[in-house]
């Protein structure tokens, strides 16, 4: 059994921001990475609304930066998942890891994060990574001169698209309604794009392909009307649930979210949160990196007060 003073799950912004905290006040932090380093922000092409950055940052620059950061001052970083946890006894917590190593943590602060929802309609599972992608980042290089759709009306979908421009021929954003929820600048940089255009009204039904995608079949939600449309590619952002499946049964949610108090600590004292496990509200990475400064600090806190 490895002991360990602070371990941390999940290495996105809040993660690496509550590591280097947690670092500087000589906790020796063990963050475990979880499936991808840096989290969703790694597959973000670029951050323009990370403050100190006049001209923005790439995601995977800035999640580098900041390992880097919590590194010098004594994180460790392992390239690992975590299996399962007991919190319900108090601490120390008991941690298992996905090689079946196990540990024990006086604290424990929570960063998992959130991952793109799924459509659930017939043909998405089939076509992923063959058509259907839910990054722009990742995947657009694959898309050079097609035509290809976008779902969804958020920041990411607007964000995501505009992007995409940039490899496509055409993008095509179908949209269940006729209003965008994205930001207003976002909005005017699409409209404004000619390679973008916009169905509204409109529920992507299916997606068809014959090996990879070809087709999607649409249903406009005002007029009943299907239609079949080809496409090459269906990118889909329509928002993301939280990662909370080893938490069931042992930390009081909201709607999937976890609870915290205004410390960032969860029903069980020793057990902290931050970012989007417990955000569905701002989810920006300058939130997220707050949340998980506030973290790093009420865990040591909370550690020197039960010493
Ligand atoms: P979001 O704001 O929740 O938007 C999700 C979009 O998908 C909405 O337009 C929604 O439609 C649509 N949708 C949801 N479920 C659907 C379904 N089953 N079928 C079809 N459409 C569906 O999610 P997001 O765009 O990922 O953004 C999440 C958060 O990150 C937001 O707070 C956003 O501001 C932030 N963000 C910010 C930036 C930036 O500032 N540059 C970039 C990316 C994300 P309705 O509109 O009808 O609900």
């Amino acid at each position: 059994m490895q002991k360990e003073k602070v371990i941390i799950l999940g290495s996105g912004p809040a993660g690496l921001t509550a590591a280097l905290y947690t670092a500087r006040a000589k906790l020796e932090p063990l963050v475990f990475v979880g499936n991808l380093l840096g989290g969703q922000v790694s597959l973000t092409h670029e951050v323009e609304n990370y403050p100190g950055f006049v001209e923005g940052i790439t995601g995977p620059e800035l999640v580098d930066n900041m390992k880097q950061q919590a590194e010098r001052f004594g994180a460790r970083l392992e390239y690992a998942e975590v299996a399962e946890m007991n919190l319900k006894d108090g601490s120390p917590f008991y941690i298992k890891d996905g090689n079946g190593k196990e540990y024990e943590a006086d604290a424990v602060i929570i960063t998992v994060g959130a991952s793109a929802r799924r459509l659930g309609v017939p043909g998405e599972e089939e076509f992923i990574g063959r058509g259907v992608s839910y990054c722009g980042t990742c995947d657009g290089f694959f898309f050079r001169g097609k035509d290809i759709v976008v779902v969804g009306g958020g920041d990411s979908a607007i964000e995501e698209g505009i992007f995409l421009t940039r490899f496509a021929n055409s993008v095509k954003v179908i949209h269940r309604r006729d209003e965008l929820r994205a930001g207003a600048t976002l909005q005017n940089r699409a409209f404004s794009n000619p390679k973008m255009s916009f169905i509204w009204d409109t529920a992507v039904e299916k997606i068809d392909g014959n090996g990879s995608v070809n087709a999607v079949k649409l249903h406009n939600l005002k007029t009943n009307e299907y239609t079949v449309m080809p496409t090459e590619g269906v990118f889909i952002f329509i928002g993301h649930d939280p990662n909370n499946s080893l938490f069931t049964d042992q930390l009081e949610m909201k709607d999937g979210y976890l609870v915290v108090d205004d410390h960032m600590m969860t029903n069980i004292p020793g057990v902290f949160a931050a970012g989007e496990i417990m955000d569905p509200i701002f989810r920006q990475v300058a939130t997220s990196v707050g949340q998980g400064a506030a973290a790093g600090i009420a865990a040591e806190r909370w550690l020197s007060e039960h010493e």
